[in-house]
């Protein structure tokens, strides 16, 4: 077995993320060849392996799983009222301000709350430097509350956080501004803090139903799945004879004209959502809410990307459809960011439908005798942020006993895009055939990579790039007593199992029902 050590993500980490995602066909800007779109990115054979394997896990953690939990796939047009009554035609909107002399558009939100990170980074070097200083009996909790340097930031970015919640729920743009000033934020690109109004900015694509300009009608391309839940409520609750509590779940595409498109994948113009509406009694919510919560961060420690990279974030500000929401918080090569959120939406989204079609979108429990509109608690994921989460933490480089590196993608191996390489040593003597019939034997249940070219150890990079979990190599002793090589992605670990073996092997590592037993 090969030592490996290693080592620590680079300053860079973020630049060596997007390289290698085009490198090895995981994701490319959209329309490269006309130097992309911005904030739109197309996924590669290997990108659309991991995205369908992510979605999927998450498919039968909701549905496959949960008896009261259907799932069903909305279109993406829906008839323009739908977003009057979600509140989307009105309140879907960020605050964005211009920087006079760069020309650059930021989220004015965005600008204060980077600058709170700051203060939070400053929280955690001390906490680091105390935790060095007093050793095994640093109690973090009192050292928090009571250093007095800690304790001053921790009001500062509070107060700040407050007040930016208080003057977006008032509409008060002008004191958001002000906060601005106040706290001296300077335009990251040109340092100048010569800042325009803070002005709403709706999110909403718009595009055109119809042939003629006249007789056309305006249309928006859906900015969450959830309201393609919403709308199919009863529909969905009567075809599955289904009973309070129970869920819709759904995954597909979501358009936001975003103001600020940058860190790759994470915010992205055109990106997909697995979204799950639970419908419930009203007065049950705040159970459900966290029931919720812990439910789905139980879903994310099972990848074993390490607990350390999770938080939750409570909601200050909520949005205008929410009395509780939260996010999770994932530590991505930037810092913590939201990853998911579970959001308490009441009966906002169906009592709105109501007001607006005219129809009633009650629920008739048996058990209580009479009928209502039922709450709902969601919790929103997207799909594309996942894939970032889980490609940046996966992507390694390590320092191996030979002094030599290797790049490996640590993906959860029921993630990964190829499960196993079959690797003839050479490309004679019989090896390329045993290899055919082995690809042919395991490719009803794997994706698998039959590879024959070059030296035996380029085709291991090759796949720890990928992150396949298991190379299966082909020599000539297979011919002598039909056993292979079986090399593991993680510990480099070899060891010889018969050919008839490696399908059981193959399936007790990789399948995802014994990581969905374990939810
Ligand atoms: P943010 O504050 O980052 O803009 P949000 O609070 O508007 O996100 P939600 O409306 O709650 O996000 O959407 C639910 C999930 O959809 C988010 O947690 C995120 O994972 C994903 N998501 C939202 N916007 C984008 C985007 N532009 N690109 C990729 N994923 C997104």
């Amino acid at each position: 077995m090969g030592y490996f050590c290693p080592m620590a993500k680079s300053a860079d980490h973020f630049k060596d993320v997007i390289s290698h995602a085009k490198e090895y066909g995981f994701v490319v800007p959209s329309s490269e060849i006309y130097d992309g779109l911005s904030a739109v990115y197309d996924y590669g054979q290997n990108g659309a392996e991991l995205k369908n394997n992510i979605r999927s896990y998450w498919w039968k953690a909701m549905v496959q799983l949960n008896e009261n939990i259907v799932g069903i796939d909305a279109a993406i047009l829906m008839h323009p009222t739908t977003w009057k009554a979600s509140g989307h035609v009105d309140a879907f909107n960020d605050p964005l301000i211009d920087n006079k002399d760069s020309k650059k558009r930021y989220r004015a939100d965005v600008l204060i709350e980077d600058y709170v990170a700051k203060i939070e980074g400053k929280i955690e070097k001390e906490i680091q430097k105390a935790k060095k200083r007093f050793g095994e009996a640093f109690d973090q909790e009192q050292y928090v509350s009571t250093n007095p340097r800690v304790v001053e930031y921790r009001k500062k970015a509070e107060t700040i956080i407050k007040r930016m919640a208080r003057s977006l729920e008032k509409e008060d743009l002008a004191d958001v501004k002000t906060l601005i000033e106040e706290l001296e934020i300077a335009c990251p690109i040109s340092g100048s803090r010569n800042w325009t109004d803070v002005k709403q900015f709706n999110l909403m694509f718009g595009t055109k139903l119809g042939a003629s300009a006249e007789s056309a009608t305006d249309l928006y391309l859906r900015p969450e799945t959830a309201q393609g839940i919403f709308v199919n409520f009863l529909n969905v609750q009567k075809s599955g004879r289904l009973k309070i509590p129970f869920g819709i779940a759904q995954v597909g595409k979501a358009f936001r004209n975003e103001i600020v498109a940058r860190q790759f994948i994470f915010r992205m113009r055109e990106f997909e959502q697995m979204e799950m509406q639970f419908f419930i009694r009203p007065g049950s919510q705040k159970e459900w809410y966290e029931q919720w919560k812990e439910k789905r961060m139980k879903w994310h420690l099972s990848l074993g990307l390490g607990e350390e990279n999770y938080r939750f974030h409570d909601h200050e500000k909520l949005a205008h459809y929410a009395d509780a929401a939260a996010d999770i918080e994932f530590k991505f090569p930037f810092g913590f960011k939201e990853l998911e959120g579970i959001h308490s939406r009441t009966d906002f989204d169906l009592a709105s439908h109501e007001e607006y079609s005219g129809k009633k979108l009650q629920y008739f429990d048996p058990e209580l005798n009479e009928s209502y509109v039922p709450y709902v608690v969601e919790t929103s994921i997207g799909l594309d942020r996942m894939f970032l989460a889980i490609f940046s933490q996966a992507l390694q480089e390590e320092e191996l006993e030979n002094g030599s590196k290797r790049t490996v993608l640590r993906v959860p191996s029921i993630l990964a895009p190829v499960k196993a390489a079959i690797l003839p040593l050479v490309k004679k003597d019989g090896l390329p055939e045993i290899g055919h019939k082995l690809v042919d034997e395991l490719k009803c249940h794997f994706n698998l990579q039959y590879d024959e070219k070059d030296a035996v150890g380029r085709r291991y990079r090759r796949q720890d790039a990928i992150g396949t979990p298991y190379c299966i190599t082909i020599d000539h002793q297979t011919l002598e007593d039909q056993t292979v090589t079986i090399r593991e992605r993680d510990s480099m670990d070899q060891r010889r199992i018969s050919l008839s073996e490696v399908a059981d092997v193959l399936k007790k590592e990789v399948d995802m029902a014994g990581w969905l037993a374990r939810l």
